[in-house]
């Protein structure tokens, strides 16, 4: 329903671009820097990532706990390792992770060298560091236990 709305309303916008008065050309560019940054998003197939990106981009003000830069959504987040941080520390925002980049992060955050097969809380924490999705912890859960390498561990 918002979702349409919005579409409308850009799509509106774009419509009456013949019409738009030099004066409010600069506005007009940076409707289109949001049309292109949406059709990017639109790429992914979450409708939870993107039904949020739609809701936060629509109306930030209701939304102080997430903000859209570059194109990419953050949400502000307070877990024990961030209790540190400064209130305006920039990594208390973790990046969003639309479903179909989850696997990559989840591999980097596991399977590289340096983070070497650590276990569930430890995979976890690495993650909680830098991105955010729901049911994040979940997720973890099932791909250290399904990791193919840690099974093999376990075995030997
Ligand atoms: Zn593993």
């Amino acid at each position: 329903m918002e979702l349409e709305e919005h579409t409308y309303t850009v799509e509106h916008r774009k419509g009456s671009l013949n019409h738009v008065p030099d004066a409010l050309s600069r506005i007009y560019k940076e409707d289109e820097k949001e049309i292109t940054t949406l059709s990017l998003m639109s790429n992914s197939e979450d409708t939870w990532y993107l039904g949020t990106y739609e809701k936060v981009s629509k109306d930030p003000k209701n939304y102080p706990n997430w903000n859209i830069r570059s194109g990419q959504m953050y949400r502000f987040r307070l877990d024990t390792e961030d209790k540190n941080l400064a209130d305006d520390d920039e990594r208390k925002w973790k990046l969003v992770v639309p479903r179909e980049q989850r696997t990559m992060v989840l591999r980097e955050c596991h399977d590289e060298p340096t983070a070497a097969h650590l276990g569930r809380e430890k995979t976890y924490d690495r993650l909680a560091e830098r991105y955010f999705w729901p049911k994040m912890y979940t997720d973890v859960a099932d791909y250290v236990r399904k990791c193919k390498t840690c099974q093999q561990i376990k075995v030997e």
